[in-house]
């Protein structure tokens, strides 16, 4: 029988919308993700303005980072993060990168390097996007991200770009 409270891992989740009043969607996914059977609100990061990756003829994403503790599997929190992203009314179409409104991907849990079809972490461009990078930082500065190493020195090598921080 597991103990669930020996077996908390802290994983971060990032969050990004630009459709239907982003802000609010970001806000209310926050208070969605703690209310998760097993998971509990450890920090949350500023909200930021990004630009979007690939089709351009979309508006500004907001985005921000949450640490949480949780005693769910990997597998079993990305599907509650992908039932609150249907019920924040995300749409799927085709296209890459296109408008939405919620992205909740898993970035870390644990020190877990997990290689899925349906689930890789640390989360694919972690360590290029300035938009998950800076928030994470904000909550983890000493953080060591698995297989890709310490956070400060991701974000020296990241620049800012057109990512600002909302107050
Ligand atoms: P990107 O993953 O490059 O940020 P995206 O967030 O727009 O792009 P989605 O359409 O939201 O991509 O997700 C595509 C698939 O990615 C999902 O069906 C999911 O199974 C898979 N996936 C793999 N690893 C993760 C992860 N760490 N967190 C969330 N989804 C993941
Ligand atoms: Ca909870
Ligand atoms: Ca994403
Ligand atoms: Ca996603």
């Amino acid at each position: 029988m597991k103990n669930p409270t020996t077996d908390l891992v802290t994983a971060y989740i990032g969050l990004g919308s630009n459709l239907e009043n982003p802000v609010e969607q970001i806000k209310s996914a926050r208070t969605a993700i703690a209310q998760i059977a097993g998971v509990q609100e450890l920090a949350f990061s500023s909200l930021y303005h990004s630009s979007p990756m690939g089709p351009q003829d979309q508006p500004d994403y907001v985005n921000a980072v949450m640490c949480i503790a949780t005693n769910l599997p990997p597998i079993d929190l990305l599907h509650c993060l992908q039932r609150i992203e249907n019920e924040q009314g995300r749409v799927r179409k085709g296209e890459r990168w296109g408008a939405r409104t919620l992205d909740l991907d898993m970035l870390i849990y644990g020190d877990q390097i997990i290689e899925l079809p349906d689930l890789i972490v640390p989360h694919t461009g972690l360590a290029e996007r300035a938009f998950v990078l800076y928030p994470l930082y904000e909550i983890a500065p000493q953080l060591q991200v698995p297989g890709k190493g310490d956070i400060a020195d991701l974000l020296a090598k990241c620049p800012m770009n057109e990512l600002r921080r909302l107050d």
